[in-house]
């Protein structure tokens, strides 16, 4: 495919998209149900179908029997932890193999021309951006996520908490089950912006930044502490009538989920014209220049608060506008308190 038909490349090699980011219209004013039954598919195809495949993969085929849940013991705990790991490793490890180690579209539709093996740095482990990214990802991301999910099932197993059968509350299960990408995001948006308030950032949120070009080993790649807050949206599920299911397809959201904002990549070919959006880009721009895109756009908070960026020069200029006056804020004399 040729990616200049579908964007720009500037001087230093770096692509973007020619349209610009768009929130997905559902609060949005006006509203327009043409807008909202065309991005509808893109909700659901490629990543949710996926994740919702892998969370019944899980639930019918891998978790281990309520009776066993019923009591914290070595055995299912450690399976839930490699069943976790192994998903991570084949996903996240097939889209590096294909775009990262193969290369097999070369530099097409990516959007920072270096790949992160050519760039070693003192701020990773071993100076090594992919190293560091899958010790992070493997060494405390997958057995933080892990502990999440071992205490929701062994409340669910329990009966702690107000869980429900699909045929007892099916629509309200169906209308909760669409919006988990949604709770995860506000909740995301929430958490995000506490760890980039200046000493939180430093000593916690810097460690996922580093990975400024980031790639898929990225998503998981954080401080302990962010990993421990970054699944407790999971506890809704201790809140509202839920089911095992939904929630281990809110296990694949909010933790397969974070690949899609680091791919690095806008298309993934399939053949000579053909490919699929990764929908990476808006989140890409928040490694790129930090102080925007906290959400990922579904719902407008991005909008709302002055910080999102559609990935224009326009929005280049807006944000730099924004930059400096934030600049002139914090530098200003402070005002004359007699
Ligand atoms: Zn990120
Ligand atoms: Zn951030």
């Amino acid at each position: 495919m040729d990616d200049l038909a579908y964007g720009t490349r500037d001087k230093r090699g770096h692509w973007r998209p020619n349209e610009p980011l768009d929130v997905a219209p559902i609060l949005v004013w006006p509203w327009s149900l043409s807008k909202f039954l065309k991005w509808l598919p893109g909700y659901f195809y490629p990543y949710n179908i996926v994740f919702i495949a892998i969370a019944c993969l899980f639930w019918f085929y891998l978790t281990p029997s309520k009776d066993s849940m019923q009591t914290l013991g070595w055995g299912w705990v450690l399976w839930i932890f490699v069943r976790n790991a192994a998903s991570i490793l084949i996903l996240f490890g097939a889209l590096e193999l294909r775009l990262y180690i193969r290369r097999r579209q070369g530099g097409h539709f990516k959007y920072n021309p270096k790949f992160p093996a050519e760039q070693p740095s003192d701020a990773f482990f071993f100076k090594n951006q992919n190293v560091d990214n899958a010790l992070r990802t493997f060494g405390s991301g997958v057995p933080i996520w892990t502990v999440w999910e071992v205490l929701m099932l062994h409340a669910w197993a329990n009966g702690w908490g107000p869980w429900t059968l699909f045929g007892d509350s099916p629509f309200w299960l169906i209308g909760f089950g669409l919006m988990i990408p949604i709770i995860h995001e506000v909740h995301f948006y929430c958490i995000h912006r506490l760890i980039h308030v200046p000493v939180l950032y430093k000593w916690v949120h810097s460690v996922h930044h580093n990975s400024i070009n980031p790639s898929p080993w990225s998503s998981l790649s954080m401080h302990p502490v962010e990993h421990l807050i970054y699944w407790s949206d999971t506890l809704i599920h201790l809140i509202l009538p839920s089911h095992p299911l939904l929630l281990l397809y809110h296990f694949q959201v909010n933790s397969t989920g974070a690949v899609i904002g680091h791919i690095g990549f806008d298309k993934i070919e399939t053949g000579a014209d053909s490919g699929v959006d990764t929908h990476a880009f808006g989140h890409y721009l928040h490694h790129k220049y930090f102080e925007v895109n906290y959400a990922d756009g579904t719902i407008p908070i991005d909008k709302w608060f002055g910080t999102w960026h559609d990935g224009t020069p326009e929005g280049d200029r807006l944000m730099k506008e924004r930059f400096q006056r934030k600049k002139a804020r914090r530098t200003s004399p402070p005002e004359d308190a007699g």
